[in-house]
């Protein structure tokens, strides 16, 4: 069947170009009828917290991308890790060196002097008829992968297409690095990145792994592991990144790169996943879809070999797509959360409130800025005061007030009060609409001014109208 994984390090949030993998890797799964793993790789001990780690499973669950198996932390795995290193030593496909970093130094040094590319010179690599130079005390070694020395790794990328490296490119890998000084001495040492991830896909039979191609130069070192263990090879993806507006990898400095950021920004997950998906992959001309169609459509063809661009505008307008198709209910739980993180009330007929404003919102976060004129006071500007309350309008606000005081409290009430007041003023709709608005929206531009008005409590209203 097929596995796929997502592996992020808990080093911070869930980022978004991680994000976009993990949702690439779990509808792989789901079109395949297979599996999804979530595994943490934990081994960065000194940069991973337990924080990241809950930030990331909270975003995983509100994308809704479920898995079937884990999470697996890397660092409960030691034992296995070890387990694996030994049989690689006594299979001779792996070695300890004793370099230490100043040896390590000199030796990259010389190299740069002679121009040469720097790389492990394999001193400590065994080969039949060489003498290794004697162990010294008190270093604790690495150990090293004894990559092949020659012939070519191939495999065909599923995005990139055929990718060859002759083995003269790559040098001896460290695989796993004692455990540091500060911890006790029987410490289990701790996995390289390379080394773990093939362990970890080989353990958990994956069969397809997608990740972002800033790992493509890894994948050579990882093959030659694979076969070096004699176990299966998944098929390989390499993800173009995503780039910022300003086509530098988007990253913190330049706009939210978490998921859980745009969460608190009021985007919904479906709108998150339809425009993430659709950053790299492409099905036809298709910009809205579902997450079913996306699964019944994501077979791993139609990834785009260059870099996708991010583009806040669009995901806006997809936001705002689903905004207006959410159900108010949904709406009202999410503004009220939103409400809520301003120190604001939840003013009463939310539902209503949500059905009337959320057409011309992109965000709950935007929905919850409308509502914010029903639960606190509005302070329209000098130019709006100065341009719409003028002294020949007033009187009209005033004998507004005073209808509506006695009317009952619904749309049809409410419009004819209004309706009444122009016509006793001699006034056109707007000449009455626009002060209203300003007073008690703080704007003059509002949805149909019956239905706002009829969604306020009916003495906030009186008091903001008779303020004029
Ligand atoms: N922990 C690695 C990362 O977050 C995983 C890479 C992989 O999928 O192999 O980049």
């Amino acid at each position: 069947p097929v596995r796929t994984r997502i592996a992020p390090s808990p080093t911070g949030f869930l980022h978004l170009g991680t994000a976009r993998t993990a949702l690439f890797s779990w509808a792989y799964a789901r079109h395949f009828g297979g599996q999804f793993v979530l595994r943490i790789e934990d081994t960065d001990v000194a940069r991973s917290t337990q924080d990241s780690v809950e930030q990331i499973l909270a975003s995983m669950s509100w994308l809704g991308l479920d898995y079937d198996e884990g999470p697996v932390y890397q660092m409960q795995r030691l034992a296995r890790y070890h387990e694996v290193v030994e049989q690689m030593i006594a299979a001779g496909t792996a070695y300890r060196c004793y370099c230490t970093p100043a040896e390590l130094d000199e030796m990259r040094e010389a190299q740069k002097a002679r121009g040469e590319k720097t790389r492990y010179d394999g001193r400590w690599r065994p080969e039949a008829g060489k003498t290794l130079p004697a162990i010294p005390a008190g270093v604790k070694p690495v150990v090293r992968f004894k990559n092949p020395v020659d012939g070519d790794v191939t495999w065909h990328d599923l995005v990139k297409g055929p990718i060859t490296i002759n083995n003269r490119e790559i040098d001896d890998l460290i695989i796993m690095r004692p455990a540091d000084a500060a911890s006790d001495a029987d410490a289990l040492g701790v996995p390289t990145y390379n080394f773990a991830v093939v362990v970890d896909d080989w353990d958990m039979a994956i069969t397809h792994v997608f990740r972002g191609d800033e790992h493509i130069n890894n994948t050579p070192w990882q093959i030659n592991i694979f076969n070096a263990l004699g176990a299966p090879l998944p098929a390989f993806g390499h993800i173009p990144v995503i780039l910022g507006d300003d086509g530098l990898k988007l990253s913190k400095r330049r706009g939210a790169v978490s998921v859980t950021a745009y969460e608190e920004n009021g985007y919904l997950p479906e709108a998150m996943l339809n425009y993430l998906s659709r950053l790299g992959w492409s099905h036809g001309d298709d910009e809205l879809y579902s997450v079913e169609q996306l699964v019944s459509w994501f077979d791993g063809g139609h990834i785009s070999k260059s870099p996708a661009q991010w583009d806040p505008a669009k995901l806006e307008w997809v936001n705002a797509h689903y905004i207006k198709q959410a159900p108010d209910s949904r709406l009202a739980t999410l503004v009220s959360a939103q409400l809520a993180r301003r120190g604001l009330p939840v003013p009463e007929r939310l539902e209503a409130l949500c059905a009337l404003f959320k057409d011309r919102c992109s965000t709950t976060v935007a929905i919850a800025d409308w509502l914010a004129m029903y639960v606190a006071p509005v302070t329209p500007s000098d130019e709006d005061r100065a341009a719409h309350l003028t002294d020949a309008i007033k009187p009209a606000v005033l004998a507004l007030a005073d209808k509506l005081e006695t009317a009952a409290w619904d749309k049809a009430s409410i419009n004819a009060a209004i309706k009444e007041t122009i016509a006793a003023f001699g006034l056109k709709m707007p000449q009455l609409a626009i002060p209203v608005r300003v007073l008690v929206c703080g704007r003059t531009q509002t949805p149909s001014v019956d239905a706002v008005l009829e969604l306020f409590d009916k003495e906030i209203l009186l008091n903001r109208l008779r303020s004029v």
